[in-house]
């Protein structure tokens, strides 16, 4: 028999390569792609045989099986219905994405399930009260409650891949060959009772990241060309204005235009305090408008709102393999033939060899068959993933794979970048000290002049100082990263920025020396503004730390990160006054983007292992060289989001704690799981050598351990940590 055998089709003799699935569909005007939902899948393999299966179609270029979400993709010339077929053939259901939440169908499954588990009382009854022989009554809970189960067995066998259907059905088979149809009938129901739940409990986890996004409205009311319309979310574009009345979900991601609301942003956020939207306010699909009245200038398109990015993601994640699973899938791969090969010999030796009676060890051979299958064991880990991630992406955490989500409970240092995470990052100013000869307007709208061109959260506050002042052209406009900006006024170039960018650029700050020591001894960020010639003067701003950033710190400790750091490239005593405030263990200060880099490869090398927490903008440099990268506020920014290992939707910094604990019950599951699966493997193979166990409770224990591994592992999607 091929190493490819194993339960419920959850194949692992596959390489990783096979594996990972490649979600690029290229564009051939001739073909469609649609977008399937599949009930009834219950280990990743089905998965992997699925997607094969329906790729080899013809009519079909491409197709993917997500089976974290249980999505199949395909780029096809064929219509829905066949593949639709196809898929029902293999003995799972699909229904088409944008059918919307049909009416749930009474599950075919559950009801022959539950007519063969009649049939089998029944016949008890009838044997033990009437005297009567039973057989009929066990054979027709056979064909009615395995008939599923035979039929994925001859699929599995017309493509030489078999697996736990075939094996099931050669032990009914191998039942009745020896006259044990009351057994037979048994295993039946209890394989396809296990099954049932196994892929209740799954679907039921998958559900927890669709039903986010099935709150998204699929219509919005429009107003175009002063005419109000009802039209499908596709059918919006950007730039229109979308009216969301009080208690109803935004169906965009927009802009305020009009009104004054607030709106409960859970299903992005996680958070549900409703945040007061006023107008020029950002909103998001999904998110539910509480009080007021809105008019909303759309800014994406349905597919690319926020929300879809995130389940997007949320399920790219979760179809990833996370480190423990392949050694899970490595260790199945060998695990899985070795009891082949011995079930076979149980089979043959004794009987051809010592003459023993051949049905006896014939039926060993059967349980053992059913024993093989690792089906608990290969689901240990994908189902606390998924459930982890998922239970993750409802509290605003986006992460972007099991691996990760592993990582960080084991990491040991975090650095946080300063201004935008420990800090607010709104930055106001609270000096403007010109030099002699010049004027306090003089001096901020030149500096105002510069850094309107500029993002930082320093050219922010300098700019919202300066309103109301006529502001100059500037030509020439340079962002020096690290340092400032330099641009031309009037045919003058102009510096804005630290102390490292004016020495550097050979001005004599003697002059200016006490009064920048005295500023930044208070904690302040110094802007100094000159010309080629003369130095104009001194701007400082201060910025505040975020109200809970000590207690998210402090609680991140108790969690076992031994070593906090903070990365800036402001000046030095700035930082430390935030490091003291703070309690950090080191603050590096004056660092250029690329000496941040250096810094978190340095700790990652001592400590082996970092986690960098930043808001994913301008800190992406530094993001990617850490271990784990962690954004902030990412919710509105996609660049943020495409950027992050695990992406933090509001600026809550104690979601960070939240997260180390989630990836350490998470691994903790997974060992429970994995150790409960192999035990019951090991307790039931000596069983049957022992010559104690039989076909039902083989069974039992399989289909049983695989339900509990699949429940311990929903455990995760609790809500309280
Ligand atoms: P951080 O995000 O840690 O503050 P940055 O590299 O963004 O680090 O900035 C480092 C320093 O460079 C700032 O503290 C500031 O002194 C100076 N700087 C950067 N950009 C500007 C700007 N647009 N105007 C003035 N100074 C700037
Ligand atoms: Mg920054």
């Amino acid at each position: 028999m091929a190493e490819e055998c194993c339960c419920h089709g959850c194949c692992t003799g596959k390489t990783e390569e096979e594996n990972t699935t490649n979600n690029r569909f290229s564009k051939n005007p001739e073909d469609t792609i649609s977008v399937f939902h599949i009930t009834g899948l219950d280990c990743a393999d089905c998965a992997a045989k699925l997607e094969h299966k329906i790729a080899s179609l013809d009519g079909v270029t491409k197709a993917v099986l997500n089976f974290g979400a249980a999505k199949l993709t395909v780029q096809h010339q064929l219509t829905e219905q066949s593949i639709i077929k196809a898929v029902a053939e293999s003995g799972y259901q699909a229904s088409g994405e944008n059918a919307g939440s049909q009416p749930v169908k009474p599950d075919r499954r559950l009801v022959s399930v539950l007519l063969s588990g009649g049939l089998i009382l029944a016949g008890m009854a009838a044997a033990y009260f009437a005297g009567m022989n039973a057989v009929g009554f066990y054979v027709l809970a056979i064909i009615i409650g395995g008939w599923q189960t035979a039929k994925s067995a001859y699929y599995s066998v017309k493509s030489l891949t078999f697996d736990m259907n075939f094996l099931m059905s050669i032990a009914v088979i191998g039942a009745g060959a020896i006259g044990e149809w009351h057994e037979g009938a048994v295993v039946v129901f209890l394989f396809s009772l296990g099954n049932l739940l196994q892929s209740y409990t799954l679907d039921k986890t998958r559900r927890s990241i669709q039903a986010l996004v099935e709150l998204t409205p699929r219509q919005a009311l429009v107003r175009r060309e002063e005419e109000e319309m009802l039209l499908y979310v596709d059918d919006v574009c950007v730039g229109d204005i979308m009216i969301v009345k009080p208690g109803e979900r935004i169906a965009l991601d927009g802009i305020v235009a009009k009104g004054l609301s607030s709106v409960n942003q859970a299903a992005v956020t996680g958070e549900s305090l409703p945040v007061e939207k006023v107008e020029g306010d950002v909103v998001y699909a999904g998110t539910l408008n509480e009080n007021g009245s809105l008019e909303i200038s759309v800014t994406k398109l349905a597919a690319e709102s926020t929300i879809a990015l995130i389940r997007e993601m949320v399920e790219e994640a979760q179809a990833q393999k996370a480190p423990a699973q392949q050694l899970v899938d490595k260790f199945a791969r060998y695990y899985t033939p070795a009891v082949l090969l011995l079930a076979v010999g149980i089979a043959l030796i004794p009987w051809l060899l010592l003459g023993q009676p051949f049905s006896e060890w014939f039926y060993m051979a059967l349980v053992l068959l059913v024993i093989s299958c690792p089906c608990a064991l290969v689901l240990s880990t994908p189902v606390s993933i998924v459930s982890a991630i998922g239970s993750a992406s409802r509290q605003g955490v986006l992460i972007k794979g099991g691996a990760y989500l592993e990582q960080i409970g084991a990491v040991k240092v975090a650095a946080f970048d300063k201004t935008g995470t420990l800090t607010q990052g709104t930055m106001t100013v609270t000096n403007i000290l010109p030099k002699d000869g010049i004027t306090e307007p003089e001096l901020l709208s030149a500096a105002a002049a510069l850094e309107s061109l500029s993002e930082h959260p320093l050219a922010k506050a300098v700019v919202r100082q300066a309103e109301g002042l006529a502001l100059k052209t500037v030509d020439s406009f340079t962002a020096l990263p690290g340092r400032g900006v330099q641009g031309d006024i009037e045919g003058q170039t102009f510096l804005a920025g630290n102390r490292r960018l004016f020495t550097e650029a050979d001005y004599d700050l003697s002059e200016c020396e006490e009064l920048l020591a005295e500023l930044e001894g208070q904690g302040k960020t110094v802007m100094l503004l000159g010309s080629r010639l003369k130095i104009y003067g001194l701007i400082a701003a201060a910025d505040t730390l975020r109200e809970n950033s000590l207690a998210a710190l402090k609680e991140l400790r108790q969690t076992g990160i031994e070593k906090i750091v903070m990365l800036t490239g402001d000046n030095r005593k700035a930082a430390e006054a935030i490091g003291q405030k703070l309690e950090l263990d080191t603050a590096y200060s004056e660092l250029l983007p690329a000496d941040k880099v250096a810094v978190v490869k340095d700790l990652a090398k001592a400590h082996g292992g970092i986690v960098m927490v930043g808001d994913g903008i301008n800190d992406a440099p530094a993001l990617a060289s850490a271990d784990i990268g962690v954004a902030m506020g990412a919710a509105g920014s996609d660049a943020a989001l495409e950027a992050a290992d695990i992406a933090l939707m509001v600026n809550d910094l104690g979601k960070l704690g939240y997260v180390v604990k989630l990836s350490r019950k998470t691994l903790g599951v997974i060992k429970q799981n994995i150790v409960f699966s192999v035990l019951v493997k090991a307790v039931f193979i000596l069983l049957t050598l022992a010559g104690v166990s039989n076909l039902w409770l083989a069974v039992f224990a399989d289909t049983g351990a695989a339900v509990l591994v699949t429940l311990n592992g929903m455990r995760l999607a609790a809500r309280d940590l």
